[in-house]
């Protein structure tokens, strides 16, 4: 190997890395810890060509492959043992082009590039709300965040991508060309090929009203709901997610981060959740766009993940309730329970436009076991997998395939999209990679 290694050193303007060399052990690792794989190479590519030659190079030796993009997937599959990771965090470049506000960005590129560069010219494209996801990664799995009631998904602003396919075609795709394919992108993850670049359409946008309100004790219930109907019932100008957690004593918590964007100091419908009994924080204010990204920061690869959700049509009270109960079922913090609004901006478009099937969801609910001791991981697993029971009975559309776990059964993956859509995209799928090379993925495998 050490000889055909050399072979793939020289065919790369960028780098490989193996076992024992220094960066090797931070670039094997994602986010995710319960995640503990070693690649037989890690090829750090730096433009298409690159990525064309490891393609190559992994198919021609027989090695599993993997691309790595922001590393956040929960799943892991950006890492994978005795196989090839296409590594793309060396490319990252984001171009700003502000009079057409368009950005278009490399494969590789974080949201704290992305945002950066975009701010820079007082721009935005609704994205994640954690600065080192990827972009293409997210936007390839849909995309929701802080700006989704305002502008929609992350996918519904691309408009064109350059992608390199396993058998070495570069593919450009956009409105005129290759159509089904940008469709497919939209919501179909990374099956068909290594996305080198992509175009992103922009708004203007520097402040917004945010921040975070959190609640303790008996409040809890009653901010949930009033979360609910404002989401249900809420302006067009403002994103909401809620997180419920706990303290260390398994008390329930709730964090609730609203983003603003209309004239508004004090926003009407941000009101009554800031008189709510129980709220014991309230930072919310006129910030910049990129304070309010910062807001769910965490450490990178700190705890073991095991994630496990579903959309619903609803989020009546006997499910708030249940998720009450689920919060504290364990004898420790298990994690929380995200929730996150799809109301407005995701409506306005033509779900005929993109391969996913959760357009019309009113809410992503999503039980996120996290913890440090590996002697917790059944537990935890187990704690994911029951809360998400608990959310199913109101389940519209399959779960998130940007949060789904390595397990999960192809039904659930195909739910996410419906029978129709997951024909065609199986169908792209016997077009673009017949052999099933990008297998590391929400998996779509090629038609028959
Ligand atoms: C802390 C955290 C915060 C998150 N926040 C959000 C959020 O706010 N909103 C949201 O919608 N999702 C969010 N996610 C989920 C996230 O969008 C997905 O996990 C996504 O897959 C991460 O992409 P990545 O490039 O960082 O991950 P990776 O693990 O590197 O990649 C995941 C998969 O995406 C594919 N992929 C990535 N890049 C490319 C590329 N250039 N070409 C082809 N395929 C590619 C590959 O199949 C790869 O296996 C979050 C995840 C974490 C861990």
């Amino acid at each position: 190997m050490a000889q055909s290694l050399d072979g793939l050193r020289g065919s790369l303007r960028g780098d490989v890395l193996v076992e024992g060399d220094r960066e090797y052990e931070r670039a094997r690792l994602c986010f995710n810890l319960l995640i503990d794989r070693r690649p037989e190479a890690i090829a750090r590519c730096v433009d298409a060509n690159d990525v064309v030659a490891a393609l190559a190079f992994g198919q021609a030796r027989g090695l599993e492959i993997a691309v790595r993009g922001g590393g956040h997937n929960p799943a892991g599959h950006c890492a994978v043992d005795d196989g090839l990771v296409i590594d793309l965090s060396r490319m990252r470049d984001v171009r700003v082009d502000p009079e057409n506000g368009i950005a278009t960005c490399q494969g590789g590129a974080t949201w704290l590039d992305f945002d950066a560069a975009t701010q820079a010219h007082g721009l935005v494209t609704p994205g994640g709300v954690v600065g080192s996801t990827g972009v293409t990664g997210l936007t390839l799995g849909g995309g929701i965040g802080h700006l989704t009631a305002q502008y929609g998904l992350t996918c519904d602003k691309v408009f064109a991508a350059e992608l390199v396919t396993p058998v070495g075609e570069i593919v450009r795709v956009s409105e005129d060309q290759n159509p089904e394919l940008l469709w497919g992108l939209r919501g179909g993850g990374g099956n068909f090929g290594v996305v080198t670049h992509a175009d992103f359409r922009l708004h203007p946008l520097e402040r917004v009203v945010g921040g975070r309100l959190e609640y303790e004790g008996e409040g809890v219930g009653q901010a949930l709901r009033l979360f609910r109907d404002l989401s249900t019932d809420g302006p067009r100008e403002l994103s909401i997610q809620a997180q419920l957690t706990t303290d260390e004593s398994v008390a329930p918590k709730l964090l609730i981060v609203p983003c603003y964007t209309g004239g508004d100091e004090d926003p009407d419908a941000l009101r009554p959740l800031r008189v709510v009994p129980g709220l014991v924080s309230d930072s919310v204010r006129r910030q910049g766009f990129l304070e309010q990204q910062r807001i769910f920061d965490p450490g990178y690869g700190v705890d073991r993940n095991y994630w496990k959700g579903h959309f619903v049509g609803e989020l009546p009270d006997e499910l708030i309730d249940d998720l009450l109960g689920c919060i504290t079922a364990l004898s420790r913090p298990p994690g929380g329970v995200l929730i996150e609004s799809l109301h407005g901006g995701p409506k306005d478009v033509d779900s005929a436009s993109a391969a996913l099937g959760y357009r019309d969801a009113a809410f992503n609910v999503s039980a996120m076991a996290s913890w440090t001791d590996p002697a917790h991981d059944e537990e935890s697993m187990a704690w994911a997998r029951e809360t998400a029971a608990a959310i199913e009975p109101w389940s519209v559309s399959g779960g998130y395939a940007n949060y789904m776990q390595a397990d999960e059964p192809i039904d659930r993956v195909s739910a996410a999209f419906g029978p129709d859509a997951f024909a065609r995209l199986q169908a792209l799928k016997s077009r673009y990679d017949p052999n099933n090379v990008l297998r590391r993925n929400q998996n779509i495998p090629p038609a028959g």
